[in-house]
């Protein structure tokens, strides 16, 4: 009996949930178990959503999703009481209510121990050989295709389970283009057995699994056979069992369905996952299409999932998909539902857009995708024994190059020395003319407006502030202009894999490498760089170490201070420096990845086929980058710029000179006020002026600091080395060289800056993450400089 068809006042105790896994999962969560008793409290024919009541709580479902529910009804339990001897043995002095619900109990307990078992595979692959082994019939085995033309069904006994075995016909994928394959996703989706068994030949993997990706759409409980397991140690081929199950989601057991090895291993994870009595043997996880494909994906999704009839039957994710490949069947599911000409719309608008940036149509592309999630699957846990072919296609010919274990980091840094300097050194010339443009307007502007706060406002505060987010714009679009390039010709993946054992080695994945290379560059847009890692831990991760990473900015204050400071290996300061950076992001990594949230079960980094990215795609992803920097960072820039001018400008000392007026405003006083707190730093209030002033840019520090000491200046003029600047020459004579060591470290760790700042915010999501990793730069920041001082101050004292 179904829960839909209990009559208003009538009680049932659940025997299962049927469905998709998001489905179930929420019914549990609402209450819906197995062995629970379950009351309704209004169920009129007509009437939708009908009241249940379950554990004490009212809760109202919707019709659909109570016909997903098997139940044992008072009736049914009658007529138990009145056949089944286990419980004619009952006592006889039991009160009638309580003979009742033990005859509830033991026949919804008896069904919930009856469970189907579909086989689901490839031709061949050894189904109907398993079927018999398990069912103990004969049905014909054959080694060709097509010889179970329908399903058949096999009863057998297991360890107090009566086991239903369907074999289902052998089929390569669930699209419908054969009545097979749309036999097979009937059954499965209306017949709901309630553990799918995918068997695979592994002696024929990488065919075999792409059937299984498209089980993972589907989102059922599944087991997977590795089956022929014999022929793939036959051939001495390597598998980590283990690691793919991690990473396909479901449990894996090898099995050799000619002679039976394996089979009952195979039966006992089929009814843990059938029972859940091990959560970690399956998760949820996402075949992941690619970028493109996942944000159409999403789009559909998302209007399916407002009918809510729809979700209960099948995973939404799974129509999403199937729809935006076209598939004749699902069209026809969708059809009749209201969101029906929404739906059309979106994938005509998404079709139109991947086929321009991946040049194909949805279903080829997520058929590449799916292969991309395969070889990323066995890339890292599959290995031949031999390669019985010679390397035939493109992607093979480059990969033994590019990833060949001597030339893999070559390769890998000469690149990425490439677009460091690409992006910097081509940047350049754009950053000027940017730089110019805002200077000849702003000065525009000035000589227009009369003399006064206001013009000052528009000219230093806004325009400058503008200037600075302008100049980056250039740097930024290089840079991903090579990014895309390197992430849709599919080398980005392998570039990953190169360095991911090493990055598992700090708790972080292979992916976060990238974002802290570029961290190098510019803070900013390796923060937005991270959005290509799924892990939500190491993306939090990543993003937390990437401050460490020395940015452009900080290189003038290293170059001035090493000068200075220490001229006789300033090379060396300046290495030590990006060190430094580089073993407190590894030690924060080691760190954080113990407190953040663990969700960093590993997943399987795609390996597409080497392609020649288009032009429109390349274009498109970088002028969204560019475009999501002005959008999002600009506004807050902007605003954190005026603030800083603003500070520096106010209370007004007209007629005094810039660093009097910078000394006795509000920024020179917060700086005052602050000496004290970094003078165990050694630093002077000075000092602390360019640091605040480092909060809107780092490269604010030195012109900040070149105002205060400009005059200084004048008095130690001719005191340091001749090629010392004035500022350098200043500083030498009142700054101690343990000091400058300690500001040194200070501004590598301490606040990246604002549009850092802001860009932590926006990937994050949150303005907490932001403010509490400021917090631990400074804090970071201060504990090394303090360390720093005092070591120095024992090398070099005062
Ligand atoms: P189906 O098409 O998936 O139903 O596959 P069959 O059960 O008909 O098996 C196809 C062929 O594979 C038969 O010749 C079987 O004897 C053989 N076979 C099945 N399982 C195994 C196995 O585990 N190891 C080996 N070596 N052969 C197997
Ligand atoms: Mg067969």
């Amino acid at each position: 009996m179904i829960l839909a068809d209990l009559a208003t006042g009538e009680k049932a105790v659940i025997v299962r949930v049927n469905g998709h896994g998001s489905f179930r999962k929420r019914l549990i969560e609402m209450g819906f178990i197995q062995g629970k008793e379950v009351k309704v409290v209004l169920n009129a024919p007509l009437k939708d959503p009908i009241e249940y009541e379950i554990i004490g709580y009212k809760v109202s479902l919707r019709r659909e999703e109570a016909r997903n529910i098997e139940v044992v009804s008072v009736e049914e339990a009658r007529e138990a009481l009145s056949t089944d001897e286990h419980l004619q043995a009952l006592p006889g002095d039991l009160e009638e209510t309580e003979r009742l619900d033990r005859a509830l109990a033991h026949v919804a307990e008896e069904r919930h121990h009856n469970i189907r078992v579909a086989l689901v595979g490839n031709p061949n692959c050894g189904k109907t050989s398993l079927f018999n082994i398990a069912s103990g019939s004969h049905e014909h085995v054959g080694n060709y295709s097509g010889v179970t033309v329908d399903a058949k069904e096999g009863h057998f006994k297991f360890k107090g389970y009566d086991i239903t075995l369907v074999d289902l016909p052998g089929t390569y994928s669930l699209s419908a283009y054969s009545p097979e394959e749309l036999y097979v996703r009937k059954n499965l989706l209306d017949a709901m057995p309630d553990v799918v068994v995918n068997v695979v030949d592994a002696s024929n993997i990488e065919r075999n699994l792409y059937l299984t990706t498209q089980l993972i759409d589907m989102n059922l409980r599944t087991v997977m056979a590795l089956n022929m397991y014999d022929e793939l140690q036959h051939k001495g081929d390597k598998l980590d069992i283990k690691q793919l199950g991690y990473l396909l989601g479901m449990p894996v057991c090898p099995t050799v369905s000619r002679d039976g090895q394996g089979i009952p291993e195979l039966f006992d994870t089929v009814i843990k996952i059938y029972e859940q009595s091990n959560p970690k043997l399956a998760r949820h996880i996402h075949v992941n299409h690619g970028a493109e494909l996942e944000k159409s994906i999403k789009r559909l999704q998302m209007i399916i999932y407002g009918n809510k009839d729809i979700y209960s039957h099948y995973s939404t994710r799974y129509l999403a998909i199937k729809y935006l490949e076209r598939d004749k069947d699902v069209e026809k599911t969708l059809s009749g539902i209201p969101e029906a000409s929404s739906l059309q719309e979106a994938r005509t608008e998404e079709e139109a857009r991947i086929r321009e940036l991946l040049g194909t149509s949805p279903e080829s592309a997520i058929v590449d995708a799916k292969y991309a999630f395969i070889q990323g699957a066995l890339a890292e846990t599959y290995e031949r024994y031999q390669e019985e072919r010679p390397r035939r296609t493109l992607t093979d010919k480059i990969d033994a190059i590019v990833t060949n274990q001597w030339l893999a980091f070559p390769i890998f840094l000469v690149l990425l020395w490439f677009i460091f300097w690409a992006t910097f050194t081509i940047g350049q010339y754009p950053m000027d003319w940017i730089d110019w443009c805002v200077a000849k307007f702003g000065d525009w502007v000035g000589s227009m407006m009369a003399d006064g706060w206001v013009k000052d406002l528009v000219v230093d505060g806004v325009i400058a502030g503008v200037g600075s987010v302008l100049v980056f714009l250039p740097n930024i679009m290089i840079l991903y202009f090579f990014i895309s390039i390197m992430e849709d010709s599919g080398y980005m993946a392998r570039a990953a894999f190169i360095v991911d054992k090493l990055m598992h080695k700090i708790g972080l994945h292979g992916k976060s490498f990238i974002p802290m290379v570029m961290g190098f560059g510019c803070n900013v847009p390796a923060i937005m760089a991270t959005r290509s890692i799924e892990s939500r831990k190491s993306r939090l991760v990543t993003i937390a170490i990437i401050p460490f990473m020395s940015c452009a900015g900080r290189l003038p204050i290293f170059v001035l201070f090493a000068g200075a400071f220490f001229p006789s290996n300033p090379a060396t300061a300046l290495l030590g420096i990006y060190l430094l950076g580089i073993v407190l992001a590894i030690l924060s990594a080691l760190v954080l990845s113990k407190f953040v949230k663990d969700d960093d079960l590993p997943f399987v980094m795609e390996l597409p086929p080497y392609r020649v990215p288009t032009g429109k795609a390349i274009w498109r992803h970088t002028w969204e980058k560019g475009r999501q920097y002005l959008e999002k960072m600009a506004t807050t820039i902007l605003l954190f710029s005026v603030l800083i001018w603003f500070l520096g400008y106010f209370p007004r000392h007209e007629g005094q000179s810039t660093a009097y007026q910078q000394e006795h405003s509000y920024i020179g006083m917060v700086g005052k006020a602050i000496e004290p707190v970094n003078e165990p730093l050694g630093f002077n209030w000075k000092m602390d002026v360019g640091l605040l002033a480092g909060v809107g840019a780092k490269e604010l520090v030195i012109s900040t600091m070149g105002v205060m000491y400009a005059q200084d200046r004048e008095e130690y003029e001719g005191l340091g080395d001749e090629d010392d600047t004035q500022l350098q020459a200043a500083l030498k004579a009142t700054v101690p060289t343990a000091a400058a060591l300690a500001f040194m470290v200070f501004v590598l760790l301490y606040f990246p800056c604002i549009a850092t700042f802001v860009a932590i915010k926006n990937e994050t999501g949150k303005w907490r993450w932001a403010i509490l990793l400021a917090l631990y730069t400074i804090l970071v920041a201060w504990v090394c400089a303090f360390a720093a001082y005092r070591i120095g101050l024992l090398v070099w004292p005062i």
